[in-house]
């Protein structure tokens, strides 16, 4: 590491069989400009960003240890299907280690070609990396484990996507890039020595806590479970679609990572998709505990020939895990809901409660965030315009719960913690990603704002509180890799 990077870079994966990863630099660009930096969590990270100029040098050129900084091998399940695949467009720059001895990846995206890049450019266009930057950041405040964003960088070149867009690369950071698809490239292409390093690494790196377990490699399937199950309950809890949950794009870290076709879904519907090529729904709003089970059943089979020397052992190990994950989701899963309508304890006889506020949401056609937003803070739901006769029996049935396990007053300051009062609204995201790719950040700065305090009262907000149109959302479609 040279002297005037703000970074303090490590490379504990470079420690990992040559398999693993492809040393690589960055493009050079023609003329690089920070467009947004994330300065409050740079300063968390210890990053000196006082010097611009610097920075960018160090992003970019001969501060990047070019012997150093690389991409990551790894393949996976896409839409169901097995493919050898790699980080295409991101290289490493290298795992910054904090003055709390804390360690996260730095990560360009979009910064040119790697050896894993197959037919695309390595690039990525400008409006994307808003679009990544805007979402994450607004995960993180929702309080949701996510890859952060440090910052996007115009890149002053040209993509060719269907048009000519301006280019840009992310700076994105995240505690490890490793995913369920570094584990399937390893099971396929590595040897068993390689498999266990992998092992060992994320175990050292991610859950320490488990390096002394009697059989770590189960400790650590059950870990990620747990960790899988948490992060995506709480996506369902705030209405977030992933959008392409690929087992490339499952973190072995439990963050959420890759926010290329995702977005909030508005009106309740577990049918919800936006994805462009998501034709069959594999992954809607509904089908996310589905698919997260399933991708850990593809973890499950990567550590099989490690779990135990004796095959049929492994096999009842892994099966007995994924045997597992419903009563975990249920759990999990429930015990977000009821906090969501006020109630702190976890009595399977309440779930039916959660169950008939989604039904009549479905019914009556209402918005997922103002319906809880409504539940934490009004005192007074009648029948009229707002509200329908299903919901308003709804009500009676749950004050009647409420005053039994609680109060209305302790149950409204439980739910003002699990329900934002704003999302990013998706016509608000594509206005605000119009205007800033045409010069005008405005709008998208003060989404920045207004999403970066999502469970406290603001002033005029109103206009991030309307949900999308019917017809905007019928209309509004989410794209990857771009
Ligand atoms: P994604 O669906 O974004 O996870 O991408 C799937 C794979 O394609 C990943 O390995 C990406 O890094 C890679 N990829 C996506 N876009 C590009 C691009 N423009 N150039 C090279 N690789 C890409
Ligand atoms: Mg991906």
């Amino acid at each position: 590491m040279q002297t005037d990077s703000p970074f303090n870079f490590e490379y504990s994966y470079l420690d990992l069989p040559s398999v693993f990863y492809s040393l690589e630099q960055p493009a050079v660009f023609p003329n690089p400009q920070i467009v947004l930096l994330n300065n409050q969590f740079c300063k968390q990270l210890n990053i000196d960003t006082s010097n611009h100029a610097n920075l960018l040098t160090s992003f970019f050129t001969s501060s990047v240890d070019a012997s150093k900084s690389f991409s990551q091998a790894y393949a996976g399940h896409q839409f169901g299907n097995f493919t050898k695949l790699g980080d295409g467009r991101a290289i490493v720059l290298g795992e910054h280690i904090t003055q709390n001895l804390q360690r996260f990846d730095v990560q360009l995206k979009g910064s040119g070609r790697t050896a894993y890049s197959r037919g695309g450019d390595g690039k990525a266009t400008l409006k994307a990396m808003l679009r990544e930057f805007l979402i994450s950041e607004a995960m993180h405040h929702l309080k949701i484990p996510t890859s952060r964003s440090l910052a996007v960088i115009s890149t002053g070149e040209p993509v060719y996507r269907t048009t000519l867009d301006a280019g840009a690369v992310l700076v994105r950071v995240m505690k490890s890039h490793l995913r369920v698809g570094t584990f399937e490239f390893a099971a396929r292409f590595g040897s068993i020595a390689d498999l266990k390093g992998l092992t060992q690494y994320t175990i050292n790196r991610l859950y320490p806590q488990i390096e002394e377990d009697k059989n770590p490699t189960l400790s650590l399937l059950n870990a990620v479970i747990e960790q899988q199950v948490a992060l995506v309950a709480q996506w369902c809890g705030v209405g977030f679609i992933h959008g392409v949950m690929n087992t490339d794009n499952t973190s072995i870290s439990g963050e959420t990572f890759d926010y290329g076709p995702c977005a909030f879904m508005n009106m309740y519907n577990p049918n919800t998709v936006y994805s462009s090529i998501d034709n069959y729904g594999r992954y809607a709003f509904g089908n996310q505990y589905q698919i997260i089970k399933w991708n850990i059943a593809r973890f499950a089979e990567t550590l099989l020939p490690i779990l135990d020397d004796d095959k049929a052992k492994s096999l009842a190990m892994a099966q007995a895990a994924i045997d597992g994950f419903d009563a975990i989701w249920k759990n999990t899963y429930y015990d977000l809901m009821l906090k969501k309508i006020g109630i702190a304890t976890n009595d399977a006889k309440l779930y039916a409660l959660v169950d008939d506020l989604l039904d009549i949401m479905l019914k009556h056609h209402m918005d997922y965030t103002n319906t809880f937003w409504d539940l934490a803070t009004k005192k007074d739901f009648k029948l009229g315009n707002t509200y329908n006769a299903d919901f308003v029996i709804w009500i009676k049935k749950w004050e009647a719960v409420i005053n039994k396990v609680s109060n209305i007053d302790s149950a409204q300051t439980l739910m003002q913690q699990y329900n934002p009062i704003v999302i990013p609204r998706n016509h608000l995201v594509e206005q605000a990603l119009n205007e800033a790719t045409k010069g005008n950040l405005d709008l998208y700065i003060e989404m920045l704002k207004i999403t970066s305090k999502p469970y406290q009262f603001q002033t005029v907000i109103d206009m991030y509180m309307q949900p999308s149109t019917n017809q905007f959302e019928q209309a509004y479609q989410t794209f990857c890799g771009t």
